[in-house]
């Protein structure tokens, strides 16, 4: 349903791309920015391309190469989604189409609906985002769809849950993981899933990194999620999903399942977030660098036990997937104190720059306890297993001149 083919006739780069693919001022009335189209419902030219539309929507028909098909309803699709959709394709190395949802757990909760049916197994590294291991667990489970659950950052335990697991239909990766940014070997999860006769897709939630700094396309997943709620949009203001892959059947799949469900991102959340994405890169590279220097100047704090960034990994196995799979270190880091939760808390009420919520990738900078907020759903022994323990904090690094966000972490670390 390609309304809003751009004119450049030759290939761009991605920062480019962004801003001239997609988009047709033609179409908005000569707009230098796209409009915000808010119907529910298109107009059809004529009854026979209405026949045409739902020919297509239905799957009973294939568009032919440049045809244009009519938009029917603003559940299947509609122009801002259709727009943002298109120019997020070039921001991620690899992907040849993405589909939008209201939300990250949008996105989440269709691809599982649209892959696994029961007597299906999904394998997990762990620890999951909260909402995604609930999904797991409280509503998938009680349906009969299997999961599998293989700690972070250990690559033979994953290469045999996806050899050894017959039912295996989907791999869903989360790398880095949050709060511990312990990495898991992409390209070795791929590797095992394509050795397979009936290979599980490879699904690699890219929230924490992407897309600046890892392409989990380009080293052999077949699917990217996003929380689009984080880095994509950037300004803790919206919610957002989104799924990229290589083989656009997958993503059409997708959306077949988005039309049911009625979980496409609205017309005026889709304009807002193809708004930011032409600054995704630069917001991500600031943010990125800043924590880097908070991290280097922060290290060796003798009220910090542990300190949890890429950039500090030691175990040689962690460094090795952190420079085959990563450019730079990211915006997320997380600490343990000496003195406990009751340390953790005090730190977190004496910050004045950085503020006490949960989320993280917005220009601003958040903090956050993890075992009793994001994490609270797991048990004890499962927070132990993962190594979310209750002196440890998270800090997502926005925008502002690091040096005043150092300042704040330390006069809070030194006074507790
Ligand atoms: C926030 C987040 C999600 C869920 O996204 P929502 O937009 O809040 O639904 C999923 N995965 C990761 C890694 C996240 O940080």
């Amino acid at each position: 349903m390609k309304n809003q083919e751009s004119k450049t006739p030759y290939i761009v780069r991605p920062q480019t791309a962004v801003l001239t693919r997609g988009f047709n001022p033609e179409l908005s009335a000569g707009s230098a920015r796209p409009a915000v189209f808010r119907s529910s419902t298109y107009v059809f030219s004529s009854p026979e391309s209405a026949e045409r539309a739902f020919e297509i929507a239905l799957g009973k028909s294939k568009p032919a190469e440049n045809e244009s098909v009519e938009l029917i309803y603003a559940r299947l699709s509609h122009p801002n989604a259709e727009i943002a959709e298109d120019q997020i394709v070039p921001l991620e190395p690899g992907a040849r189409s993405a589909a939008v949802f209201n939300s990250g757990m949008a996105a989440i909760s269709t691809l599982c609906f649209a892959f696994c049916k029961p007597g299906d197994a999904i394998i997990y590294t762990n620890p999951l985002y909260g909402g995604t291991h609930h999904l797991l667990h409280q509503m998938l489970a009680p349906l009969g769809i299997e999961n599998v659950a293989v700690p972070a950052g250990d690559t033979t335990a994953l290469t045999e849950a996806i050899t050894r697991t017959a039912n295996a239909r989907l791999v869903f990766i989360e790398t880095p993981a949050n709060p511990t940014l312990r990495m898991s070997d992409i390209r070795a999860a791929a590797k095992a899933a394509h050795d397979r006769t009936h290979s599980p897709l490879i699904a690699v939630d890219n929230t924490l990194m992407g897309p600046a700094f890892q392409h989990p396309l380009a080293l052999g997943a077949d699917l990217v999620v996003y929380s689009a709620t984080k880095y994509l949009a950037g300004f803790s203001d919206m919610l957002g999903g989104v799924i990229l892959g290589k083989d656009p059947e997958l993503i059409e799949a997708l959306r077949g399942i988005r039309a049911m469900l009625g979980n496409i991102l609205q017309p005026d959340e889709s304009w807002l977030l193809d708004s930011r994405l032409p600054t995704v890169l630069f917001r991500m590279h600031r943010q990125s660098k800043n924590a880097q220097h908070i991290v280097d100047a922060l290290a060796g704090h003798p009220g910090i036990c542990t300190f949890h960034y890429p950039s500090l990994f030691d175990e040689p196995e962690q460094k090795r997937i952190r420079d085959a799979q990563c450019r730079y270190g990211g915006a997320l880091f997380s600490f343990e104190l000496h003195g406990g939760k009751r340390a953790a808390f005090d730190f977190l009420r004496r910050l004045t720059i950085a503020r006490n919520a949960v989320s993280l990738g917005g220009v601003e900078s958040l903090a956050c306890h993890p075992a009793t907020t994001t994490h609270s759903e797991m048990t004890a022994d499962e927070l132990r297993g993962c190594g979310v323990s209750d002196r440890l904090v998270r800090i997502s690094v926005g925008v502002e001149d690091w040096r005043d966000l150092l300042k704040d972490l330390r006069q809070s670390l030194d006074a507790i």
